[in-house]
């Protein structure tokens, strides 16, 4: 047992970004792992959702992989650590030797801690390449980008507790908290509504966020059930309304021309984007009537302190980056940023999503979102490493996929699924299979490992120490009970040993056996990070940035200045980019797809909870009364949906929460996942799929295949 294992640990759940507190009780047999409430919690104050309270379930589950394999003739069998670890540093020699760094792609996880995320990162650039990425790139990266080139951070502007106590106004565009961060929705963001803020949702679906915010019968609680993909005109509405009023009633102060004047850079721009706008046009592509735009926009001018939560049906767009940068052009021209309960704040997803970016683990960034292609902040690195770092930025996890068999020919996959997680999912096991060599370190045998000629056995999340950044860039420590399965590794020492192996100054560069040795060098080439220590995180934890120690880290940015070359946030005018496929003769339906409360992501934990699966066993498809009617469809039976990439059959529920000609659902199955069906088209800068609208035809009268997650978690 290390100095960071213990028999009853505090440590952060696994599952969403939030990042609420949990202990953790170690019984007598080391697979005995139970839930505890951890009572004062920084974030949660021990309350947690049904997946945190189930999160232990799967520590000790029968799928976990126990001993390193390695496939031999088409067939994994077991091998030792040392012939496992020999294969890969010998095939990662070759690859570098025959095809060139570049040939080699690197997923880090958000799944994982900093530490481990800072490794692999490093170990990627010390190879040679700077093709690293992690699953932001399927979630957030188009508002990360938007965020960090017209306001300065990549990150919520704002915390979870400024919003509650200080908010009036929430304006809520393609997030569902209700469902994907049930804690900061139950304890922040409905408190501040039962204490009168209101609430605006954006959002094609109706969902349990919808639901949680209906607590009275008054006008405060607007829900805006556009047309996928019409998030641009929509909120050109809103900002044209708000332009026009303030033209004939300057007095009533709906913008804020003295913070235009003083802290932005580019209202001239969106004036001329909305000078030719046309409201009712726009309002019709919405599917909305304009009057109920116009409502909102009014109550968003109107509000004291009104914030912008922002979520994965704004990012996963082509048009992502747009999306988000839209909602930054609203809060700048109201001045509704840089004190609390304001802002643009993105609900991250994965527990560690934010800090595996402020790690560094993204093709063209360091830690601490230094650019790998600026000089200054490239070298200041390199002195701290010893060793010199690519200088042009690396390829995406997609574009990694979508070039296996091409340019790239090997993949080291740390703790993540792309088989199932990247949209067009077939297509991806397709060239996964043309690879050269995979080496896949994870808990269970992923769809992914399949193609993997080496695996390693991780420990769980319950297991190892470390740290965690939650959505509101909170850094918070991990801490883990003794190993499940002795022969088991924590990724962190087997990022290290393949280190030590592969590099002439391996030992130099990669000899760490304990996370606070790699958090003290993080923290020295990550300036948001270099005023934390393990000792000053504590348990409360502390929030970026923290520059020196002793610092408090800031709960909410920007109240002086933005963090922009020039010190100004950045409106820029943007204008609507329908889908790259909308509805046709062949293909009439829009497929949008968004996450469960009770699974998590590509199921890898998630569908292996009894408790979970005992929610919601299979995938199933939410289809409108009227296109039921058409389709001659009945409540419970399934259904194929096709679209030009693959096909799932699955339960159709029907209802009213989705809108007609929109179908609905969700990745979280293997047989029966979404992103079979999604559109793998980009977002030219950010490189974000758009998962969200893909055109989509309905088959009835087919046999039920929906897949059980696993059956044998039902027992
Ligand atoms: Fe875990 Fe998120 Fe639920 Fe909190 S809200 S218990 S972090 S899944």
């Amino acid at each position: 047992m290390s100095s960071d294992q213990h028999d009853q640990v505090k440590t952060i759940c696994p599952y969403c970004g939030v990042g609420c507190g949990i202990t953790v009780q170690q019984g007598e047999e080391p697979g005995d792992v139970q839930f505890m409430p951890w009572g004062d919690a920084p974030v949660n104050e021990g309350r947690v959702c049904i997946k945190g309270g189930a999160a232990t379930e799967v520590v000790d589950h029968e799928d976990r992989l126990t001993e390193p394999l390695v496939k031999e003739d088409g067939e994994f069998r077991e091998a030792t650590w040392e012939e496992a670890y020999e294969y890969v540093v010998d095939e990662l020699e070759r690859i570098r030797e025959e095809h060139g760094p570049d040939a080699m792609g690197f997923f880090g996880s958000s799944k994982t801690m900093n530490e481990e995320n800072y490794l692999l990162q490093k170990l990627a650039r010390r190879y040679g390449t700077n093709n690293v990425d992690n699953c932001t790139r399927m979630c957030h990266a188009s508002t990360v980008w938007a965020l960090r080139t017209s306001l300065g951070a990549g990150a919520m502007t704002n915390s979870m507790a400024d919003l509650r106590d200080e908010a009036d106004l929430f304006w809520i565009q393609g997030a569902n908290p209700g469902e994907q961060h049930p804690i900061a929705n139950s304890q922040y963001f409905r408190q501040a509504v039962l204490d009168g803020a209101t609430v605006i949702q954006v959002d094609p679906h109706a969902n349990k966020t919808t639901r949680s915010f209906q607590i009275d019968e008054t006008d405060r609680h607007q829900h805006l059930q556009l047309n996928p993909g019409t998030d641009i005109p929509l909120l050109n509405i809103v900002l044209k309304t708000i332009l026009e009023h303030h033209e004939e009633h300057p007095e009533d102060g709906w913008i804020d021309e003295e913070f235009i004047q003083k802290r932005t850079d580019g209202f001239e721009d969106l004036q001329a984007t909305l000078a030719e706008f046309d409201k009712a046009a726009a309002a019709e592509e919405c599917g909305i009537d304009l009057e109920e735009i116009e409502r909102a926009a009014e109550k968003y001018a109107k509000a004291d302190n009104a914030a912008i939560f922002t979520g994965m049906g704004m990012s996963q767009h082509a048009c992502g980056v747009d999306n988000v940068q839209n909602e930054i052009n609203l809060a700048l021209i109201t001045g509704n940023i840089g004190r609390p309960g304001t802002g643009v704040n993105p609900l991250r997803g994965q527990n560690n999503v934010q800090g595996t970016c402020d790690v560094g683990a993204m093709p063209n960034v360091l830690p601490g979102y230094q650019l790998v292609d600026d000089d200054e902040a490239r070298e200041s690195v390199e002195e701290v490493w010893g060793f010199e770092i690519p200088d042009e930025p690396g390829l995406t996890n997609v574009e990694i996929s979508y070039e296996a068999g091409e340019s790239i020919k090997g993949l080291y996959v740390l703790g993540e699924n792309p088989v199932m997680s990247e949209p067009d999912a077939n297509s991806v096991a397709e060239r996964l299979a043309d690879l050269e060599f995979v080496v896949v370190q994870d808990i269970f045998m992923t769809e992914t490992a399949d193609y993997a000629d080496v695996i390693l056995p991780a420990t769980t999340w319950a297991e190892r120490g470390g740290t965690v950044t939650n959505t509101d860039r909170r850094v918070q420590r991990m801490r883990g009970v003794e190993n499940v399965h002795e022969n088991t590794k924590h990724d962190l020492e087997i990022v290290s040993e393949v280190g030590k192996r592969l590099f002439d100054d391996g030992e130099e560069q990669f000899d760490f056996d304990d996370p606070e040795a790699v958090f003290e060098e993080l923290r020295q080439v990550c300036p948001i990070y270099h005023g934390m220590t393990y000792d000053l995180l504590g348990e409360e934890g502390l929030h970026w940035p923290c520059y020196e120690p002793g610092d408090e880290g800031d709960p909410f940015l920007y109240e002086d200045e933005f963090d922009t070359e020039s010190g100004l946030g950045q409106i820029e005018g943007v204008e609507h980019q329908p889908p790259a496929e909308t509805p046709d003769e062949e293909y009439p339906l829009i497929l949008t797809t968004a996450r469960l409360e009770e699974h998590y992501n590509t199921g890898t934990m998630s569908t292996r909870s009894p408790t979970l699966n005992r929610q919601t066993p299979e995938n199933f498809v939410d289809v409108h009364p009227a296109d039921a009617e058409r389709y001659g469809i009945e409540d419970g039976e399934y259904v194929r949906l096709r679209s030009r990439r693959g096909e799932i059959t699955l339960e159709a529920q029907v209802t009213e929460d989705t809108k007609e000609g929109v179908v609905w659902t969700t990745p979280h199955f293997a047989a029966a996942s979404a992103n079979k069906l999604t559109n793998h088209v980009l977002d030219e800068r950010a490189k974000i799929p758009e998962y969200k609208a893909a055109a989509t035809e309905i088959e009835v009268d087919v046999e039920p295949l929906g897949e059980t997650a696993d059956p044998a978690a039902d027992d």
